[in-house]
C-alpha cells in the first residue's frame, strides 16, 4: 500500500462521482465520499460505494492467458505479447493492413483512448478502429455538431439545473443510472422550477416528475416535432432570437408544423392536452433546458430524433443562454473524452476529422509520421464487429465486452468466434475475453492515473491510489510493447502523465482543446472545462484555431497571479456565439418516421432495454460484485398486468421474448409502470436472459447508433419442467 488517502473518482459511470481510497491495515482498501466535489457533494450510489471489491486479486486477472488445446492457460508477459505481435504482423503481411481492427471502450482514459487510436493508425496502419462509445451517445454527438458545430454532451456545469426554470429530461433514467445526480433536479423542484419526463416506462425518475409523458418506444421524434408544433401555433417563439441566433428556422418550422397535436397523439400516444401542458410547462419561465439520453439517441433516426429536442430549444430562445440549453448525459465513465481523442473511427485527437487534410497535417506534425500515412476513416462499431472474420481478420480489443453489450449478440459472438485471432485486454475475464486467443491482465482505476472527462466536459485527474497486483501492467504498458514488437520504437510511453502532454500537443487548436490543461493544474482544481487552449483567453487563438476555441463564453475570473496566465477552461458554451462558421445555430428539418422494426402479427409487441441501479453495463465488473448481485441478481422482463393477464403470465414466471434475431428467457416482473405494448428487459447480463439476443442493429444513417431501444418482439410464457 503506498499512502494513506487518494481523492480519486468513480470508474464506472460519466457523473465521476469524487470520491477518497484509503489502504486498511488488515488489506483491502476503503472508499469514501468525497464532499468537495462539486456534481456528487458528499454521495455515491452502490456500485462506486463497492468498486474497490474488483480490486481484489479472487475477481479479476492477474496472468495473461494463452489459448492452447482449445483452452486458456497461464502464460508469461513476454510469451503473451510475442504471440500477439506476431499474429498481427502476420495477419497484415497477408491481408493487409485494414484486415486488423481495434476495438476500444469509452471506460478508457484519455491517455488510453488516445494511445490505442495512435497505436492502430501508426504502429498497425489500420483504419478499422471504433468503439463501444459509438452504442451511447453518438446520436447525440451528431445532432450537437450539426446544431451548433460542437459537441460536449453538457454545454454547462450540472449546478445550473437547480437554477432554471424548468427540464426536459428525455429517455433517461436518473435514479437507476447515475444516482447522485437526482439532488440537482430535486433542488430544481424545491426553487419552483419543474421537471417533465419523457419515458415509456413510469421509472423511479418518472415518478419524481410534475408531468410524465410516455410515448410509445421510438416515437420521441414525432413528440418533440408536436411540441415545437404547439410552440408554433401558440405563438411562444422566441423571434428575435431566431433572427439573430439560428438559420434554418423556416424549413424546420414548415417540417414541425405538419405534426399537428392530433397527428402526434396517434403516433405517441400521449394526449394533447398533455403535449399542451408540457409546452407551458416549458416556455413559461425565464429558462429552461433539454436534456436527452439513451432512449430518444439508441434509435436508427437518434440523430434526427436530438435534433428535433434541439429545434424545440432554439425555436424558443433556449441554447446559448444562461440557465438555458440542450445538454446529453453521456452514459460511460469517459464516454466524453473516448470519443474526443482518435478511438473513433472517423476522428483524430483534439475532436479533429480524420478526413479534413489540416487536422491530418497537425496530428501526423505531433505523431512525427506523414500525413499521407495516416489511415482514412474506418467502420462504426457495429459494421466493424459485423465483418470479423471476413474483411476483419484479427482484433485487438480493450476496455469492452460486445458479447453481451452489442445489438444482435449473437450474431456479434459467432463473429467473434469466426476470426483468425482475438486478443483482449482486460481487468475480469469478461465474455469476450472467455473468447480470446490471448487475454492480458491490466491495471484498473485506483491501480493508474489518467483523465477522464466528464458528461460536464469537466476534465478530471483519476489517481493512482494502490499497486496493481504482480503481474498486472497497464493498457499504456501493452501498447508500448506491442508497437516495438511491430518495429514502432518510438512514441509510445507508459507514463500517462507523457501521454497526456502529447494528446495537449495533439489536441492544440482543435475542437476540443486540452493544451491548456496539465496533471499540475488537474490535482490543484476540481477539473477543468474544454476547450481551455494554452493561453489564456482573451489573447488570440492558437493558430488554426476553430471556432470551437470562440465560442467560449463564460469563464471564470482568475483568483490568484498563476492563475491569470491560465485560460480558465470553459464551463458554459454558446453565450456569445455557437460554433459554426458563422457562430448562429443551424435548425434541421426532421420529419416523423417509422422505427425500423414496427411490431407486426408474429412479432405484437415492442422491447425496449435499459440499466437498473445495481449493475453497470455490460456487468462484467459489477456481476463480480457480491452486493450488487444479491441486489440484481438477473435479467427480467418488465410487463404491464393487461398483458400478462393476456399472456397467462404471473410473477415470476419464465418468459421467452423472441425477436426476429434470437430468443431470450428471464422471470416476469409485472407492474403498472410501463406501457401494455411494450417490454422492457436490462441488458447487464449474458447467457439465456441475454437482452442484447434480441436487439435490432439498424443503424442510424448519421451516427451509426444501433436501435437498441425498439425492436418487434412476441413473449411466451415458458412450462416450468
Ligand atoms: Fe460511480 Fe456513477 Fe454511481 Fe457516481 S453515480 S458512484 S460515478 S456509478
Amino acid at each position: 500500500m503506498e499512502k494513506t488517502s487518494t481523492p480519486t473518482h468513480c470508474p464506472y459511470c460519466a457523473l465521476q462521482c469524487g470520491m477518497n481510497i484509503t489502504p486498511l491495515p488488515q488489506g483491502g482498501v476503503e472508499v469514501t465520499e468525497r464532499a468537495d466535489f462539486p456534481v456528487n457533494r458528499g454521495a455515491l450510489c452502490g456500485k462506486g460505494r463497492t468498486a474497490a471489491e474488483v480490486l481484489s486479486p479472487a475477481v479479476r486477472l492477474t496472468t495473461p492467458l494463452v489459448r492452447e488445446g482449445g483452452r486458456l492457460v497461464e502464460a508469461d508477459w513476454p510469451e503473451a505479447l510475442d504471440r500477439i505481435a506476431g499474429r498481427l504482423a502476420a495477419t497484415r503481411e497477408r491481408y493487409g493492413p485494414d484486415a486488423l481492427g481495434v476495438f476500444g471502450g469509452g471506460g478508457l482514459t484519455n491517455e488510453k483512448a488516445y494511445a490505442l487510436g495512435k497505436f492502430a493508425r501508426v504502429a498497425l496502419g489500420t483504419s478499422q478502429i471504433d468503439y463501444n462509445g459509438r452504442f451511447c451517445m453518438s446520436s447525440a454527438a451528431a445532432a450537437g455538431t450539426k446544431a451548433f458545430g460542437l459537441d460536449r454532451g453538457l454545454p454547462f456545469p450540472l449546478e445550473d439545473i437547480p437554477r432554471t426554470g424548468c427540464v426536459i429530461l428525455v429517455g433517461s433514467n436518473l435514479a437507476e443510472t447515475m444516482p447522485p445526480s437526482l439532488r440537482f433536479f430535486t433542488e430544481l423542484r424545491e426553487n419552483g422550477g419543474t421537471l417533465i419526463v419523457v419515458d415509456p416506462r413510469r421509472t423511479r425518475t418518472a415518478q419524481q416528475a410534475d408531468l410524465h409523458l410516455a410515448p410509445r418506444p421510438g416515437t420521441d421524434l414525432a413528440l418533440a416535432l408536436g411540441l415545437l408544433h404547439l410552440v408554433v401555433a401558440e405563438g411562444r417563439t422566441d423571434e428575435e432570437y431566431i433572427r439573430e441566433r439560428t438559420t434554418g428556422w423556416e424549413e424546420a418550422r414548415a417540417a414541425a408544423m405538419a405534426h399537428w397535436p392530433e397527428y402526434v397523439e396517434r403516433i405517441t400516444g400521449v394526449p394533447v392536452p398533455r403535449l399542451r401542458e408540457a409546452v407551458r410547462m416549458f416556455c413559461e419561465p425565464e429558462a429552461a433546458m433539454v436534456l436527452t439520453a439513451r432512449g430518444p439517441e439508441q434509435q436508427s433516426k437518434g440523430t434526427d430524433t436530438v435534433g428535433a429536442w434541439i429545434n424545440l430549444c432554439l425555436a424558443t430562445g433556449r441554447a446559448g443562454r444562461p440557465l438555458s440549453g440542450y445538454g446529453c448525459l453521456t452514459g460511460q465513465g469517459n464516454g466524453q473524452g473516448g470519443r474526443e481523442h482518435g478511438q473513433k473511427a472517423d476522428q483524430l485527437p483534439g475532436y479533429r476529422k480524420l478526413d479534413d487534410p489540416a487536422a491530418r497535417r497537425h496530428v501526423a506534425g505531433v505523431w512525427g509520421v506523414d500525413p499521407d500515412s495516416l489511415p482514412g476513416p474506418g467502420r462504426s462499431a457495429y459494421e466493424l464487429l459485423d465483418a470479423l472474420g471476413s474483411d476483419v481478420r484479427a482484433l485487438l480489443l480493450m476496455g469492452s465486452n460486445p458479447v453481451v453489450s452489442a445489438p444482435r449478440a449473437a450474431h456479434v459472438e459467432e463473429r467473434l468466434r469466426s476470426l483468425d485471432f482475438l486478443a483482449v485486454a482486460d481487468v475480469v475475464l469478461s465474455e469476450t475475453a472467455e473468447l480470446a486467443d490471448v487475454v492480458l491482465p491490466v491495471t484498473q482505476w485506483a491501480e493508474e492515473t489518467g483523465t477522464t472527462t466528464s458528461l460536464e466536459g469537466r476534465v478530471l485527474l483519476r489517481r493512482r491510489a494502490v499497486a496493481p497486483p504482480p503481474g498486472v501492467h497497464s493498457d499504456l504498458y501493452v501498447l508500448h510493447e506491442l508497437a516495438g514488437r511491430l518495429g514502432v520504437e518510438k512514441g509510445f510511453p507508459t507514463d500517462p502523465e507523457e501521454v497526456f502532454g502529447e494528446l495537449r500537443r495533439a489536441s492544440a487548436g482543435g475542437p476540443a482543446d486540452y493544451s491548456g490543461i496539465t496533471y499540475r493544474r488537474l490535482t490543484e482544481e476540481n477539473g477543468v472545462f474544454w476547450p481551455c487552449p494554452e493561453e489564456p483567453a482573451g489573447t488570440s487563438g492558437a493558430e488554426g484555431a476553430d471556432a470551437a476555441s470562440s465560442a467560449v463564453s463564460e469563464a471564470p475570473a482568475a483568483s490568484d497571479a498563476s492563475a491569470s496566465v491560465r485560460h480558465p477552461g470553459t464551463p458554459r458554451l454558446f453565450l456569445d456565439r455557437f460554433a459554426t462558421p458563422d457562430g448562429r445555430a443551424r435548425f434541421v428539418a426532421v420529419a416523423h418516421r417509422a422505427t425500423a422494426e414496427e411490431p407486426d402479427a408474429e412479432y405484437p409487441l415492442l422491447l425496449t432495454t435499459g440499466r437498473v441501479v445495481s449493475q453497470y453495463q455490460s456487468g462484467a465488473q459489477t456481476r463480480r460484485v457480491a452486493e450488487l448481485n444479491a441486489a440484481a441478481p438477473g435479467p427480467f422482463v418488465e410487463l404491464h398486468p393487461r398483458l400478462a393477464a393476456r399472456l397467462g403470465a404471473a410473477e415470476g414466471d419464465p418468459l421467452a421474448v423472441v425477436s426476429r434475431r434470437g430468443r431470450a428467457v428471464a422471470p416476469a416482473r409485472i407492474t403498472d409502470t410501463i406501457r401494455p405494448d411494450t417490454v422492457f428487459m436490462p441488458f447487464h447480463w449474458p447467457g439465456e436472459g441475454r437482452a442484447n439476443t434480441l436487439t435490432n442493429p439498424a443503424l442510424d444513417p448519421t451516427s451509426r447508433m444501433p436501435e437498441f431501444k425498439s425492436c418487434a418482439v412476441r413473449v411466451e410464457v415458458v412450462p416450468r419442467s
